[in-house]
């Protein structure tokens, strides 16, 4: 039990300790598979609250997880018997539109964003599902929708106010402390507890094309073929995913297509949503589908199309990724064969296509460690029965581990399972920048007190 009695003189927002009625309740995060105990959840209101919280931790030596939007699967928002940092109640957004920024506070979601952001027909680059919190995506990089036309999430940081190890806040942007600015463009919560972040805006819709056709599973190797071969040739404006899914037995889908295990291709298009249309065309004609829900919709409705697939604490998750060597005809066929045998209809396998802005970027100019490759394959286990953990979870692994004959060096941060592998997994995701990052790490954390996360170390 720590007491909380110091805390609470200045301390603004609720401060939750096990005896809490809704204890319980506050200590859920997205994955339902996670069940940490905290001794104390310190809900902030502001940077204030943040300020002490962390001084306080540091003087009564207790452990520190910071929570953004919970969403992160291996539950790094919390910790067992420590102090979480939560943020999820800092949720201010303030958009300048004529400078085309956003300054966005620490607990804000990509949906919380969207809807700020795209009554000006602006977006910040964010992620696939609107529940995800804009902290950690950003931190770790940030793959979504516009990443090929405008790069990752954290491509598109302008600055972002930190509070340190030593509870001082500071400004980490191009212009000042440039080497900790770099760190946080893709090297995790290791470096502090941003309380905002601002972004550069683009201008996007507010109507969309979206490519969203589903393919019989048994055509897939000509469904995935050509949809590598469109997306190697595509402009930046197309960003995308190839699925493999069981359509959920749900009202949301056609009678005839429900428990049909198919290949879904996802993509929008970032741009005329006319010359999205015609673009489309050819993805939307390989073969007779199961089913085509492709349209133009607004882009907030794109941005939350995978949400019902991912509820909160209701599911179990199981994120795990890496890149490909190439998706060439074996790679395709040993996918193909591993989709087939999913241990659990709800299991999805995902194929991202990287390019255009993301990759234009040099490697060595952020943190964010995969610059140079064409795929990333991510095994996203869902599943609803506790009683399956063991087996979809070590099925998960083995996959993984017989893919690493197609794989290449890395692997993406945010999508690292458990992170079973410790510092060879994080050293993986950040290949050469991993050096770089581990003495910023020793500048301003040097005792490692930002842990409970992808950890990069301090040297001794
Ligand atoms: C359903 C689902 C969909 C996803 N979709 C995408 C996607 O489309 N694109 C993508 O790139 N990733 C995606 N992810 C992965 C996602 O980027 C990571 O899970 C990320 O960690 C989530 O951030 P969060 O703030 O919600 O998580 P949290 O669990 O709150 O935080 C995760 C970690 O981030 C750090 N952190 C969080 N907030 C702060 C802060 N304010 N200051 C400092 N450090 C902080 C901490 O180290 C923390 O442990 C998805 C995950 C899920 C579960």
């Amino acid at each position: 039990m720590i007491n909380i009695e110091e805390l609470q003189t200045t301390f603004r927002g609720r401060l939750i300790q096990p005896h809490d009625p809704d204890y319980d309740e506050v200590r859920q995060v997205w994955n339902g598979y996670i069940d940490k105990h905290p001794a104390l959840i310190s809900e902030c209101t502001g940077t204030a609250d943040v300020m002490d919280a962390v001084k306080f931790a540091r003087k009564n030596d207790i452990e520190v997880s910071i929570r953004g939007g919970g969403h992160n699967v291996a539950g790094s928002a919390l910790c067992d018997g420590g102090m979480v940092i939560d943020l999820s109640k800092m949720r201010g957004i303030h958009v300048d539109a004529s400078q085309k920024l956003a300054r966005v506070q620490g607990g804000v979601t990509w949906g919380d964003l969207d809807r700020e952001t795209q009554v000006f027909g602006l977006a910040a680059p964010g992620g696939v599902v609107s529940t995800t919190g804009v902290a950690g995506l950003t931190l770790g990089g940030g793959l979504g929708w516009l990443r090929k036309k405008h790069g990752l999430s954290c491509d598109n940081l302008h600055s972002v106010e930190i509070v340190t190890a030593e509870g001082k806040l500071i400004t980490a942007s191009q212009n000042e402390n440039q080497d900790l600015f770099w760190a946080l463009q893709g090297g995790g919560g290791n470096f502090g507890v941003v309380t905002s972040f601002v972004f550069h805006l683009h201008e996007v819709g507010p109507t969309v094309m979206m490519c969203a056709i589903m393919y019989p599973i048994g055509i897939a190797e000509k469904v995935l073929s050509t949809w590598k071969e469109f997306m190697e040739s595509s402009p930046d404006e197309i960003s995308g995913q190839a699925l493999f899914l069981t359509i959920p037995d749900s009202d949301d889908f056609p009678e005839e297509a429900r428990e049909k295990d198919v290949i879904a291709i996802t993509a929008m298009y970032v741009g005329d949503p006319d010359e999205g249309e015609r673009a489309f065309q050819e993805l939307r004609s390989i073969d007779t589908p199961v089913i085509d829900l492709s349209g133009k919709i607004p882009y907030t409705v794109a941005n939350s199309m995978f949400d019902p697939f991912f509820p909160k604490h209701e599911r179990n998750y199981y994120f795990k990724s890496k890149d490909l060597a190439s998706l060439n005809k074996e790679t395709r066929e040993f996918l193909i064969e591993g989709a087939k045998n999913r241990p659990v209809s709800s299991m999805l396998f995902a194929i991202w296509h990287y390019g255009g802005q993301m990759n234009r970027i040099d490697g060595k100019d952020t943190a964010f460690g995969s610059r140079d490759t064409t795929f990333l394959f991510s095994v996203d286990a869902i599943w609803d029965d506790p009683a399956d953990s063991d087996e979809v979870i070590s099925w998960s692994r083995q996959f993984l581990d017989k893919a690493k004959r197609f794989a290449g060096d890395g692997m993406y941060v945010n999508f690292s399972g458990f992170g079973e592998e410790g510092e060879d997994l994080v050293q993986s995701a950040y290949g050469d920048n991993y050096a770089r990052l581990s003495k910023i790490k020793t500048k301003y954390d040097p005792n490692n007190f930002f842990h409970v996360n992808q950890n990069i170390k301090p040297k001794n």
